[in-house]
């Protein structure tokens, strides 16, 4: 028998976030961000229930190349860009749509020997201080770019910092705007919390991630909560043992949790090996049987402990949903100080998943 841990992913919830996400911006295209696997979901499990975007933008040449081993025709966005000269040669072949963001790439494009022009994104860095040229700087490296035979299509492209948050993205417009005020062509900035709560971003293309899954770019569910976005990944287990404990009786490595009278508590099939925060204080939230109920004591590698206080029917087989459907991934990840997007990406190959 197999572990009883299992990761099961709604392709209809994915295809309803989209059509969600388009009523959101609808006078945009839409780049579905797939980097890191789908977010951790599989590339390959999710793509064909995303089919009607415009355009997948992610990070890896391998998963370019399975998108388009997998029967993808469509753009497909580099957003990081090339990184050697012999890169070029994929993006050419598979033709993808590549970011430019520093000297070195101009000049790469302006030495290759490549038959049909490449499109680009010319990033700017407007003010998160990660990738892109100074907004001073931009109009002379786009009149640059225009000049290059190498280069198709260009978009002026940036990344927002804080667009969930009070600071918000004014600052960052400001930046934009004027590194793009000479220049002419469509522009592409939105992420998802921009997408959401900042309509002046939404452009020519907008580039979605965490949203297209279900979670909240804020970390916040009741954020999106109305919004009808669904959780994709629901990520199950089961009781595999009860303990009862009686007062000073302790839980897991460390001894760090201590009863403080007479307790049953459930050990559940998943662990830091499969994905779960081994960070996850006591008192994170989980689903047990029907009831919300917290972990205690120390994440280990392949197992945790929960609660059953709250829920005396459960026992040895019952159901326990780690995050998904009854529990936001918002949830859990805020209880452990993260957010969504790192426990959904860093789900472990060694659990099964399944699509319904
Ligand atoms: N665009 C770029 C350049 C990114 O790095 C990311 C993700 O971090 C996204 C878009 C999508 O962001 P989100 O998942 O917050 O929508």
């Amino acid at each position: 028998m197999p572990r009883p841990i299992s990761a099961t992913l709604s392709l209809s919830a994915l295809t309803q976030n989209l059509n969600i996400i388009r009523g959101f911006a609808p006078d945009s295209k839409v780049w579905t961000v797939v980097k890191a696997n789908g977010y951790g979901h599989g590339i390959s499990r999710i793509w064909r229930s995303l089919s009607s975007t415009d355009g997948f933008a992610l990070l890896d040449f391998n998963e370019a190349i399975l998108l388009r081993e997998a029967g993808w025709q469509g753009p497909i966005l580099l957003l990081e860009g090339f990184f050697t000269a012999e890169d070029l040669d994929i993006v050419g072949k598979y033709h993808l749509t590549t970011a430019v963001h520093s000297d070195w790439q101009i000049k790469t494009l302006a030495e290759a020997q490549i038959s049909q022009p490449v499109d680009v994104y010319l990033k700017v860095n407007s003010g998160m201080n990660r990738l892109g040229f100074p907004p001073a700087r931009t109009g002379a490296v786009w009149q640059q770019l225009r000049e290059l035979k190498q280069v198709g299509e260009l978009t002026l492209m940036s990344h927002f910092a804080t667009a969930d948050s009070v600071e918000g993205v004014d600052a960052q417009m400001a930046a934009i705007n004027l590194a793009g005020q000479h220049i002419s062509g469509p522009r592409c900035l939105a992420n998802s919390a921009a997408t959401l709560w900042h309509p002046q971003t939404h452009h020519d293309w907008i580039r979605p991630g965490i949203i297209i899954y279900g979670a909240s770019p804020s970390g916040e569910w009741k954020d999106i909560a109305h919004t009808g976005l669904q959780p994709v990944m629901t990520l199950k287990s089961e009781l595999i043992a009860v303990q009862e404990l009686k007062a000073g009786d302790r839980v897991g490595y460390g001894g760090r949790y201590h009863a403080s009278g007479p307790q049953r508590v459930g050990v559940v099939a998943c662990g830091y090996a499969d994905g779960y925060p081994r960070h996850a204080p006591t008192g994170t939230p989980v689903w047990v049987d029907g009831v919300r109920t917290t972990t205690v004591g120390t994440v280990s590698m392949d197992m945790l402990a929960v609660d059953l206080t709250l829920c005396p029917q459960a026992k040895i087989g019952s159901p326990v949903e780690l995050w998904g459907n009854y529990l936001p991934v918002d949830d859990v990840a805020t209880a452990c100080g993260t957010l969504g997007y790192e426990l959904l990406s860093a789900l472990s190959p060694r659990v099964p998943v399944s699509v319904t």
